[in-house]
């Protein structure tokens, strides 16, 4: 087929994605930082609940991290075509959960001059904030470029047979759908672009045609194709 559309992020896509995984590395840092000063300050009998705090600051911090690289990869993916990059990029979140933790668990477990009672707390506290972290940072449904390449095929075909005008459909900047009709309700009165099917995957990284649209389009789609036989008999 001759106009096989492959996907490229949009500049501001990319610009977003961009500042997205520099807060996620800002909250990896935090959380690294965090793990140093519990292993320096807080591995004691004594400060025991300030270890468990700190543990549950620093996981907070690995998901925000993870949260914020999974919203990056979505809007400007990795081809599948180089698996080790494809794979770091896609699972970075699930590396640093267990590396904000990994080392805080050795060190515990190491630690001789805390009671066993407060080594078998803070090191299972430690050891299940590790296997959290580790499980909410890797992306099970990696998004790629060649998934939405295949996606945006898909959907333009899709839409040509409802007869929607796949290089005219619109979207707001919230949510996640397109519109055949300028005049769908859920996308009346606010801020709308407008473009093809493709556009709309290279700006928001992920798109599907809106419910209310398809359903409209396939009823004059089929009275369309009533008229036709109408016509032809
Ligand atoms: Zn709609």
């Amino acid at each position: 087929m001759s106009d096989i559309k492959v996907f490229e992020a949009s500049p501001e896509a990319k610009g977003k994605a961009k500042q997205l995984r520099l807060f996620a590395i800002l909250a990896w840092l935090l959380a690294m930082a965090g793990q140093i000063f519990a292993i320096v300050k807080l591995i004691s009998d004594e400060t025991l609940v300030w270890l468990i705090i700190a543990i549950v600051v620093i996981l907070i911090l690995a998901i925000t991290g993870s949260v914020l690289w999974k919203k990056a990869n979505k809007l400007d993916p990795a081809s599948e075509k180089d698996s080790t990059r494809f794979f770091i990029q896609n699972q970075l979140g699930a590396i640093m959960g267990v590396l904000a933790f990994l080392p805080l668990v050795i060190f515990i477990l190491k630690d001789k001059n805390i009671s066993g009672k407060t080594k078998g707390i803070a090191g299972s506290i430690a050891a299940v904030a590790m296997v959290v972290a580790g499980i909410t940072g890797i992306d099970f449904n990696p998004p790629s470029i060649e998934k939405y390449t295949e996606e945006i095929n898909q959907q333009t075909e899709a839409a040509k047979n409802l007869n929607i005008d796949t290089d005219n459909v619109y979207w707001s900047k919230a949510g996640n759908k397109y519109h055949a009709y300028k005049d769908c309700h859920y996308i009346k009165g606010k801020n709308l672009s407008n473009g093809s099917i493709k556009e709309s995957w290279e700006q928001k990284g992920i798109s599907e045609l809106c419910k209310v649209c398809q359903k409209k389009a396939k009823k004059s789609s089929i009275s369309s194709d009533v008229k036709d036989l109408i016509e032809t008999d």
